[in-house]
């Protein structure tokens, strides 16, 4: 019965204000940008570099999507932090993982993001690979938000622009909460008042 799946997010489900993109929004989307990124990408043996965590979700679906796969492609993390807790950044870009600069020489990079706020954190790891020998890099992105920035970055391609709200869901927590809610929303604001 369908009863026992909602009783089990509700409590999710619940702390969210507004649903901005949902599953199927989201589907269609991925969808589309992966077959134009697949023909891009053909012949180049892509490096697809996910941010850690708030990429996986996406990427775990884009990469799906890149019909017909490009020969070579490989995947990729990097753990990128500057939020903590809270929802404003604290400015500082802390990069870690296990990427050698021997696995980025001379590859095409594909950088993967959940959202392009300020656009510090994609500047800093797409400067990085570069400084690493990449053969090029690129950036696609979930979200944007381009009222935020404080750096100029426009993502190579993107699958939707935001209203400077905080998101969850799709990946993207509060807290490490909400990634696993299968559509992008607005958290209540009562939510993290707190933590903030
Ligand atoms: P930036 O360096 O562009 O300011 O920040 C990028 C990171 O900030 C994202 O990868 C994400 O972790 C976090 N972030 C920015 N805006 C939001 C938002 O609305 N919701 C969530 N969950 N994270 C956000
Ligand atoms: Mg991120
Ligand atoms: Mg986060």
């Amino acid at each position: 019965h369908s009863g026992a799946m909602v009783t089990s997010s509700s409590t999710l489900h619940r702390d969210i204000d507004e649903v901005l993109l949902t599953q199927e929004a989201l589907a269609a989307r991925v969808a589309q940008l992966g077959r134009q990124i697949a023909a891009d990408y053909a012949g180049r043996r892509p490096l697809v570099v996910g941010t850690l965590k708030g990429a996986v979700v996406f990427m775990a679906d884009l990469v799906r999507a890149m019909e017909p796969t490009p020969e070579g492609l490989q995947l990729e993390f990097v753990r990128a932090s500057s939020y903590g807790a809270g929802t404003v950044s604290s400015g500082k870009v802390a990069l870690s993982g296990t990427l050698a600069a021997a696995d980025v020489e001379g590859r095409h990079v594909l950088l993967v993001e959940d959202i392009v706020d300020s656009g510090r954190t994609a500047v800093a790891l797409l400067e990085h690979f570069k400084a690493m020998g990449a053969a090029s890099v690129a950036l696609v992105s979930l979200l944007s938000k381009p009222s935020r920035r404080t750096v100029p970055c426009e993502p190579d391609y993107l699958c939707f622009e935001v209203e400077d709200k905080f998101v969850v869901g799709y990946g993207l927590d509060f807290d490490e909460q909400y990634r696993s809610l299968p559509y992008v929303g607005v958290l209540r604001p009562e939510c993290y008042s707190s933590v903030d």
